[in-house]
């Protein structure tokens, strides 16, 4: 498994954790009243959803990937700045990494045989076995000695 991806899931495991505990903290605080508590399940959100791109850049990998792992991770830190702190750097550091993969070089085996092409079976010989002589299309004796071919 590349590094890039096991990043991106150790990151959204502590990014989902990061989601759940900024929820949790909302649903205390929504309990008691105080106030901007509700938006707490808004940045959970954003960060758990960072955390699924995060995870899917992973999957995806190389520069697409990179790309969806940085913005995941940038999520997860907005969504929940201090929680969100570790999903963000394991997603960073995969996704710097995920963006120096090389693309896989395929090396193609030179077509052997498909320049080939394909021997169609040969039209009995057009010329006399016995003599040498030419034959004409169809003929079953050689014009020129009688053979039959
Ligand atoms: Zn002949």
């Amino acid at each position: 498994m590349r590094a890039s991806f096991v990043l991106a899931i150790i990151g959204c495991i502590f990014g989902f954790f990061a989601g759940i505990a900024a929820a949790l903290l909302g649903a205390v605080g929504v309990a008691f009243g105080a106030s901007g508590a509700s938006s707490l399940y808004a940045y959970a959100s954003i960060t758990i959803v960072g955390s699924i791109v995060g995870v899917a850049g992973g999957a995806i990998g190389k520069k697409l990937g990179g790309v969806l792992m940085l913005v995941g991770g940038v999520m997860a830190v907005v969504g929940t700045s201090l929680f969100g702190l570790l999903p963000f750097i394991l997603f960073v550091i995969g996704g710097i990494i995920a963006l120096r993969e090389r693309p896989a070089v395929s090396l193609q085996p030179p077509s052997q045989y498909s320049e080939v092409p394909t021997s169609q079976p040969q039209v009995a010989s057009r010329f006399c076995s016995s003599c040498g002589a030419s034959l004409k299309e169809r003929a079953t004796f050689c014009s020129s000695c009688g053979t039959k071919v």
